[in-house]
């Protein structure tokens, strides 16, 4: 029986990649939760796999009705097919970097932190249970987030404005909308929306690892390095995309391709080596030597600011209420 493994936002990118190399393993059977089923089936024909290896399921985080559509679909399937959940990947995000205007969810959610947290975190919650339920021997169902480095203000990434703070929640716990676009309460500015959404995915990795890891499930992060030519990019100018990987392969040595990332993050899925709960993955770049990157991941710190558990703790009970669940 094959190990099934949801990935969101599997159209494109280190989702796709991912999804690749896991399905052509033949050992795992791949759902591609993604809002473009036709974008993802045709990447998957190009790459020759066998049908046999995937399933697409319709996914757009950006509303919560389909959230729980989605749910709902994905355990019909498994129940008519006689599977079991073994590993989520919560990869799907948004960023529109030039907008000067926030844009909302189906809910009325800003919606950076609308999609890539509050989506993520009903879908997490929503099938958390079924990742605890698995009956896979060997590896312990997983459930994985993916961060990033300028998440964390005291990295040098994470330093370059907008800065990622949630503030003490001001705009969240007056609905994300509106005046309140932004999770501090302050001016909408749509990168450090992005950034702020990471943070609370790196909040919420944390809390259900301590929810759900003393049940058996491995909740973790990683962060996949620079991709920098992934489509997270596609709406910066063109000189950006130019310049930027060119910056991230010279000068600061943290540029990954998008096939290397999705080979980390299926590593992370798959790999006994990843099995620590509440962890945080990152690949070093070995200056020293001749500049390649560390193949295996290192257990880092999520920033100082996720890590305050007052604040983490308002983030959750918060998240629950804007999503519905208790
Ligand atoms: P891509 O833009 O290529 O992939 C993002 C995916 O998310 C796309 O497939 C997109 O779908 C999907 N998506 C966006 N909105 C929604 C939605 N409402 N519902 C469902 N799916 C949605 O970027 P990457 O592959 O680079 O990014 C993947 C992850 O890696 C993200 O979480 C990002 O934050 C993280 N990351 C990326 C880094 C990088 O350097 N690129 C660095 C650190 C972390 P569609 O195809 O329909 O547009």
């Amino acid at each position: 029986q094959k190990d099934v493994v949801v990935i969101t936002g599997a159209s494109s990118g280190l989702g796709m990649a991912a999804a690749k190399e896991l399905a052509s393993t033949g050992d795992w059977l791949v759902v591609l939760a993604v809002r473009s089923f036709s974008k993802a089936e045709k990447a998957l024909r190009e790459a020759n796999l066998n049908p046999k290896n995937y399933r697409i399921l319709p996914l757009d985080l950006a509303s919560l009705t389909s959230v729980r559509q989605f749910s709902e679909s994905l355990k019909t399937m498994l129940a008519k097919e006689k599977l079991d959940l073994n590993a989520i990947v919560c990869n799907a995000a948004t960023w529109h970097p030039k907008d000067k205007k926030p844009r909302y969810t189906a809910d009325g959610f800003e919606e950076h932190v609308g999609t890539n947290h509050l989506g993520h975190f009903l879908l997490a919650h929503l099938l958390a249970d079924d990742l605890r339920k698995s009956a896979r021997t060997g590896l312990a169902p997983r459930l994985v987030f993916l961060g990033t480095e300028t998440h964390n203000p005291d990295s040098i990434a994470g330093k370059v404005p907008p800065q990622a703070d949630l503030g003490r929640l001001a705009g969240l716990e007056k609905g994300l909308c509106g005046e309140n676009a932004m999770i501090d309460g302050k001016k909408f500015e749509p990168t450090k929306a992005y950034k702020d959404s990471k943070v609370c995915n790196a909040i919420t990795m944390k809390q259900m690892s301590d929810r759900y890891g003393p049940r058996g499930v491995v909740v973790s992060a990683m962060f996949p390095g620079c991709v920098a030519s992934s489509g997270l990019f596609r709406e910066k100018r063109g000189w950006f995309n130019s310049f930027f990987p060119w910056f991230q392969k010279n000068i600061t040595k943290q540029y990954v391709s998008v096939e290397e990332a999705g080979h980390r993050l299926a590593a992370v899925v798959a790999n006994p080596l990843y099995s620590t709960t509440g962890a945080y993955w990152k690949w070093n770049s070995l200056k020293l030597g001749d500049g390649t990157m560390d193949p295996v991941g290192t257990n880092i710190a999520i920033s100082q600011q996720a890590r305050d558990e007052e604040l983490a703790n308002r983030l959750y009970e918060l998240s629950c209420e804007m999503v519905g669940i208790s």
